[in-house]
């Protein structure tokens, strides 16, 4: 069945990639989005466009009527998260709570929301399940675990039908939607920019981890996997309850495994420095995500680290 939908931060790396799987599943979307990271020209074409808040925009338009809203805005930068603390509170959690109420206000049944693994903080064991202990280390992943709990309330008084997805380590790219952040922290992006000739040398942060090569392992996930389960947890939310689902392939690659395949990839040398470690980096962060395929039917099709490079490769390229 169509449905209706709200996307919040759909001008996004993931929220465009999500709004285009939508549009070709046949729902109908309007992507609010204040342009504060994302860009309008990354809302794919068939979405209806509001420039706004994710709140306060929202709540404007849910009297219109709508089967759902998935949440995708926020302010995404760990360090960023430890200096200006206020910014993830207000800008993630109280914004959030305000389009939780509107919701409620206007009996909008359905939302699917962006968690990440960063509720977790540093892992007891690898991989990790939806059962781990949630102790993050940095206040951004802080301010998505306060916005789970508070959605697991609103589902179990109000009835909400609710999904709150953990992202791992998003990449790659589809068509013309991919990541473009002005400020890029992000390892794949950065290498890229190395092999693009717009960076000199990519840093290796912490070189002393406890893994096979020294360097911290992380589970990359194609975009276009992650976005095609956010179309499978519309399907499964139900009335009343909040299920909270990892999102990774289960495998781990290493900063040097990563930058290994981008020179495969890219045919360029990329040379690559040592440097300290990032705080707040787990050594290892790799997703058991059995409850997602049990549950949600998900099954990742993209799991290839080289494809997964490839694609944001041809995205960088095409951008320049
Ligand atoms: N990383 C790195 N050099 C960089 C950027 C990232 O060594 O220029 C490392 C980072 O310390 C982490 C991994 O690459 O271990 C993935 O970092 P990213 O910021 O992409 O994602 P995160 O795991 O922090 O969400």
């Amino acid at each position: 069945k169509a449905l209706k939908l709200i996307v919040t931060g759909g001008a996004g790396y993931v929220g465009s990639v999500c709004v285009a799987r939508l549009l070709e599943a046949g729902h109908e979307v309007v992507v609010v989005d204040d342009l504060s990271t994302g860009h309008a020209d990354a809302v794919p074409e068939g979405a209806r466009f509001v420039e706004g808040d994710a709140a306060d925009a929202s709540a404007d338009l849910l009297g219109e009527g709508f089967d759902g809203v998935l949440h995708f805005a926020a302010k995404s930068l760990v360090g960023e998260s430890m200096q200006d603390p206020g910014k993830y509170w207000r800008g993630n959690v109280f914004t959030a709570i305000r389009l939780l109420d509107a919701m409620h206000e206007h009996g909008t049944p359905r939302l699917v929301f962006s968690s990440t693994a960063a509720t977790y903080g540093e892992p007891e064991g690898s991989p990790i399940p939806e059962t781990a202990p949630t102790r993050p280390t940095n206040t951004y992943g802080a301010s998505k675990l306060a916005i789970d709990h508070a959605i697991t309330s609103y589902a179990r008084a109000h009835g909400l039908a609710a999904v709150s997805l953990r992202y791992f380590n998003v990449a790659g790219a589809y068509g013309r939607y991919g990541e473009r952040h002005t400020t890029e922290t992000h390892l794949i992006p950065l290498v890229l920019q190395v092999a693009t000739g717009d960076r000199e040398e990519v840093k290796i942060f912490g070189d002393d981890y406890p893994t096979d090569d020294g360097t911290a392992v992380r589970d990359y996930i194609h975009v276009v996997d992650l976005a095609d389960a956010h179309l499978l947890a519309l399907d499964h939310a139900t009335e009343g309850e909040h299920r909270i689902y990892n999102l990774g392939n289960g495998t781990g690659f290493s900063v040097r495994q990563v930058i290994d395949t981008c020179r495969q990839v890219t045919g360029h040398p990329i040379p690559a420095a040592q440097a300290p470690r990032r705080a707040g980096d787990p050594a290892t962060l790799v997703a058991a995500s059995d409850r997602a395929r049990t549950e949600l039917g998900w099954k990742p099709e993209r799991a290839d680290l080289h494809g997964i490079v490839s694609d944001a490769w041809r995205f960088t390229q095409e951008r320049r």
